[in-house]
């Protein structure tokens, strides 16, 4: 537990289920006020606002695409009018699609780059805005993947909204350090969640990608909220700009384990 969390605003866009859901369900356990946003899942939503209240925390939930900037705009508004201020934002909500590099539409292409990088834009621009007119020493965690950093064929769309939100973090990190406001990135592993069940229910599937991870198991949706409540919390004051790589070691090259 971090007792500075106590009584804080978050915002965490995608909380209807899995990391979003996690990391808002975590931050219920902390007693902060939750604004658990969503896209389709309403009644999914609401079980995480219960989860929150039955935690200890506050929360409400809120429809929005954040492929859409009205609605983006809205979200931010909502939480500011119904909790009175906004400390942290957490740029979770993301699709994927697998799709060969030649055969990718525009179309497809922005349906991922308008969620995963624009959304977290226009989520990061408008929490800004109001922590500077506030003089809040706000932060603001972008959820990225280890496809930041690792290529994944068939997903170009998705590996470059992920390498975008790293960029986008380090640069709002840096300009906004002199104002107190934090910015870092989460890259989690492979997560059990419903994103990847397809891969994880298949044994052969499973299988392989437990080969790529040097701890041999799969991720859970707590480790990423406990990570996400130590950044966000002010024991992480001095971190700002970083990526947290929340992953059992998937990045570092598990090849090399067989000497
Ligand atoms: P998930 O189980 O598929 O959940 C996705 C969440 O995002 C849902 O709550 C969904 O809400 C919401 N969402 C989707 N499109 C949205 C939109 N346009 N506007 C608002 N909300 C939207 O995914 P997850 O595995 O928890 O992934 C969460 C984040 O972690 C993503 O950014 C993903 O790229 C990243 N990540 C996941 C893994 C993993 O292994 N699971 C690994 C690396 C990175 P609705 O149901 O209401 O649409």
């Amino acid at each position: 537990m971090f007792q500075d969390l106590a009584g804080k605003v978050a915002v965490v866009t995608g909380a209807s289920q899995g990391i979003g859901r996690g990391i808002a369900v975590r931050f219920g356990q902390e007693k902060m006020k939750v604004v658990v946003n969503y896209a389709r899942s309403e009644e999914q939503a609401l079980q995480t606002v219960e989860e929150i209240k039955a935690a200890g925390g506050d929360a409400i939930a809120v429809k929005a695409d954040v492929a859409k900037e009205d609605e983006v705009i809205n979200l931010i508004q909502t939480a500011i009018e119904t909790f009175g201020s906004l400390d942290i934002l957490v740029n979770n909500a993301g699709i994927q699609t697998t799709v060969p590099s030649h055969e990718l539409s525009v179309d497809d292409w922005h349906k991922v780059m308008d969620t995963n990088l624009t959304g977290a834009f226009v989520g990061c621009r408008e929490a800004i805005k109001y922590m500077l007119a506030h003089n809040i020493k706000g932060n603001i965690l972008n959820i990225s993947s280890v496809h930041q950093k690792i290529p994944k064929p068939f997903h170009a769309h998705y590996a470059s909204s992920k390498g975008g939100l790293r960029l986008l973090t380090e640069t709002l990190a840096l300009e906004y350090a002199p104002y107190g406001i934090r910015v870092n990135t989460i890259a989690p592993g492979a997560i059990a969640t419903q994103m990847n069940e397809h891969i994880l229910s298949d044994p052969n599937q499973n299988k392989d990608v437990l080969s790529l991870i040097p701890m041999n198991k799969i991720g859970e949706t707590k480790h990423i909220a406990s990570a996400a409540a130590w950044l966000a919390s002010d024991e992480a004051a001095y971190v700002t700009g970083v990526t947290l790589f929340v992953d059992g070691g998937m990045t570092l090259y598990p090849f090399y384990l067989k000497g």
